[in-house]
């Protein structure tokens, strides 16, 4: 089926806004299975609405609105929609009933045109907003679904997930169920190459490569008659790109981020870390520390992005500082080295480059990056050239040092202690 967005909302138009609920919907629709060739921006204005609901309702099975369900003149989503499809509004009892319930529950006035949003049209479903005062609005009319949400995504989202996602669902013959396989340490094109074969005789189920900054995700979808079939088409080709890839696979989880993979990796091997960043700027530490239950073994994060703060917290010498420069293999090891000694930790990771826009020389230019990972003595340090601007090259390298990260530790167990740490 055949799914198109419309955004309502002049605001979006203006750019006051950025159109977050089109990208939600979007990447929801298409895991649904749902084909959406067109998404709308329309402002409140009721003769562009008019007319673009009419396209829509002529090139798509489903309209998926957001906005304008609220209660002042502006907000003409439901009227508009309503005269499309040539329905007069009543006045929805239990709506008004659940209007009057918010506002007295936060002991606020209740003003005349908040009863708008209590009328509907007619034959149409009623969907519950739980947070806030619009109710979500079905009409289905000719084999055609005409969905109406309100703009905060506060309250679209909620809605969607539990009333509009099975109802889509429930108007599709087939299910649809992908999962994505998460894939660092090899580049985009890299990757692109080994699963070409695998593409170019795709049916069911598909391959979808998508770049991440300094990872990609694989995205194997399959359709069947229920879950369990779906399930079934996509195990096998989840097991083939195991094979491709091996441990370059971090995870096969949908909710499992790099910095969570490489948390866990620690917990599992109960090794503490601690972090030591110059051009980053603590911006790895932030990354790890963005994932629940990392105090387990996070120790110190070090920002040392003066020659000084080098010298002074980590212990590095002056001559080795005079003879290198600051962004060099030798400083990235002995910042990895320096880091370890102070915080005592099992795992420490440095990081030192040339973020830009200046700094750069023709033997030491903008994007040269030196990440140092020390495993409970085994040090390795990765040179790197990465492109693009200033926060490009900062979050390249935040990605890079939690892949090298994942690699080292995983290499250490392979090579050194088969099991238990090596202390
Ligand atoms: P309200 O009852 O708040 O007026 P509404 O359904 O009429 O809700 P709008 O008036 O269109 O929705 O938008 C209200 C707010 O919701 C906007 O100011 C904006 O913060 C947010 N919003 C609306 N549309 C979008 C969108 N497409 N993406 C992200 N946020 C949005
Ligand atoms: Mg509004």
């Amino acid at each position: 089926m055949v799914v198109e967005l419309i955004s309502v909302g002049t605001e979006i138009l203006l750019g006051n806004i950025v159109n977050t609920n089109a990208a939600y919907l979007a990447e929801k629709c298409a895991g649904l299975g749902l084909s959406c060739y067109y998404q709308d921006v329309v402002g409140d204005n009721e003769h562009r609405l008019y007319d673009t609901i009419k396209t829509a309702l002529s090139r798509a099975d489903i309209l998926l609105l957001s906005g304008g369900l609220g209660p002042t003149q502006d907000d003409l989503t439901k009227e508009v929609a309503a005269k499309v499809l040539g329905k007069p509004l009543y006045l929805h009892e239990p709506s008004k009933a659940a209007i009057q319930e918010f506002f007295e529950k936060r002991g606020m006035e209740i003003t005349d045109n908040n009863w708008k949003q209590a009328m509907v049209p007619e034959g149409c479903t009623v969907v519950d907003n739980p947070n806030g005062t619009a109710p979500g609005i079905i009409m289905a009319e000719k084999g055609k679904h005409v969905i109406m949400m309100p703009g905060p995504p506060n309250e679209m989202i909620p809605m969607f997930e539990t009333s509009i996602m099975p109802y889509l669902s429930g108007l599709q013959s087939c299910v649809i169920f992908s999962q994505t396989v998460k894939v660092c340490g090899v580049g985009e094109s890299k990757v692109e190459t080994m699963v070409q074969d695998l593409i170019d005789q795709q049916t069911n189920p598909t391959i979808a490569t998508y770049a991440k900054t300094g990872e990609v995700h694989l995205r194997v979808t399959a359709r069947a008659e229920d879950e369990k079939a779906a399930r079934k088409l996509v195990k096998p080709m989840v097991k083939e790109l195991k094979g491709r890839f091996g441990n370059h696979i971090y995870t096969t989880d949908d909710d499992v981020t790099l910095e969570k993979a490489v948390v866990d990796l620690l917990l599992a091997n109960g090794l503490s870390i601690s972090t030591v960043e110059s051009c980053t700027g603590g911006l790895l530490a932030a990354r790890l520390i963005n994932v629940p239950g990392v105090s387990e073994v996070y120790k110190s994060g070090y920002i040392t992005y003066s020659n000084k703060a080098k010298r002074r917290l980590l212990g590095i010498k002056k001559n080795l500082l005079m003879k290198h420069g600051a962004v060099s293999e030798e400083i990235a090891r002995e910042m990895a080295k320096g880091a370890a000694l102070v915080s005592k930790a099992d795992v420490t990771v440095s990081i030192t480059g040339i973020a830009g826009p200046e700094g750069g020389t023709e033997e030491k230019p903008v994007g040269l990056v030196y990440i140092g990972c020390n495993v409970c003595g085994r040090i390795t340090v990765k040179e790197c050239h990465f492109s693009g601007n200033r926060a490009k090259i900062r979050e390249n390298t935040v990605s890079s040092a939690l892949s090298l990260m994942r690699e080292c530790i995983l290499q250490y167990y392979s090579e050194v202690t088969f099991g238990g740490k090596d202390k």
